[in-house]
């Protein structure tokens, strides 16, 4: 948030239901602030049907904002121009005002990719990915895996339909489907991705049964809360590196961040947030 808010102040508002624990408002207002940006960035809860109007007009009034569960997909249809990102994923999470059209971006895939570089130290190409979960998330993450070069992703989901559909949007030769909701018996993979909600609530179990897989090179989480997730915490017991959602919800923070302003974000202040919010 800026030192003030004035007549000039943007607005920028997550839009979700619920929106009460988000740690977004703390990581863009602190770096609003440490770029001396006019902006302030609030979350505000709402019903499907107010989306529509919530991001056109916010859009309209010269702000933006970034859109959370459940109302992806809703904001990818009420865009006037659509990011790459957004018409292969089917949903947006970023949007914003551009030459008097409302702009749309799923800044999920960037951070996913940059998270995943991040922990893999360099680009996943030519490894071998179980992706695990199928939803709206899962979308992204494939979508990079396969951009990036991965060599194969399996895809494992509780409801194996879903995951049949999500494979059924990519290249049958690069991806497959467990034939159960659990990953298949004895296989290695040098990365493995969590994108179901399992470690959400306290006492969820770990996603993954590491003793059912072969040799598993790094983990990624893409659920985050205060302290380690289950699955983090599981894998880095055996040795393996792994990392939580923490820092795709910081790099696509700031790639969000970017569409807003034009210029590069703030990644460590943006970090540095993340971490005193969640020590708080
Ligand atoms: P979603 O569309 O609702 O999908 C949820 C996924 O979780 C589905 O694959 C679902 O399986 C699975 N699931 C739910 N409950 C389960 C259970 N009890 N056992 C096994 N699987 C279960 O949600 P999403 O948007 O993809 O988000 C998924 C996760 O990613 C969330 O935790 C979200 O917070 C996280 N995320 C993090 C970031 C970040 O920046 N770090 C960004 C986006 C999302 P079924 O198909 O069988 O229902």
């Amino acid at each position: 948030m800026s030192a003030e808010v004035g007549p000039e102040t943007r607005v920028l508002a997550l839009l979700g239901d619920p929106v009460e624990h988000s740690l977004s408002p703390a990581i863009q207002n602190a770096a609003f602030r440490a770029e001396s940006l006019d902006g302030v960035y609030v979350a505000l809860r709402c019903p499907p049907e107010d989306v529509g109007g919530l991001v056109r007009g916010l859009a309209h009034a010269g702000g933006g904002g970034n859109v959370t569960l459940p109302h992806k997909g809703r904001c990818a249809e009420v865009l006037d121009v659509r990011s790459e990102a957004v018409t292969r994923t089917g949903a947006c999470n970023t949007f914003w005002m551009e030459e008097g059209r409302v702009h749309g971006d799923n800044t999920d895939v960037e951070g996913f990719r940059r998270a995943l570089r991040t922990l893999l130290d360099g680009s996943p190409e030519g490894a071998r990915a179980l992706l695990v979960g199928a939803g709206g998330a899962a979308r992204a993450v494939l979508l990079v895996l396969l951009q990036d070069g991965v060599e194969e992703v399996t895809i494992a989901n509780r409801t194996r339909a879903r995951a049949v559909e999500l494979a059924g949007l990519a290249d049958p030769s690069r991806v497959r489907v467990s034939r159960d909701s659990l990953p298949p018996q004895g296989e290695a993979f040098d990365v493995v991705i969590n994108a179901t909600r399992l470690g959400l609530d306290p006492g969820d179990p770990v996603p993954v049964d590491f003793d059912r897989l072969g040799a598993t090179q790094a983990v990624m989480d893409l659920v985050y809360g205060p302290s380690e997730t289950p699955l983090v915490r599981e894998a880095r017991s055996r040795a393996i590196p792994a990392a939580d959602g923490g820092e795709m919800l910081v790099q696509q923070g700031a790639a969000a961040f970017e569409r807003w302003w034009g210029r590069s974000a703030p990644v460590d202040v943006m970090r540095a947030a993340l971490t005193a919010s969640r020590m708080g």
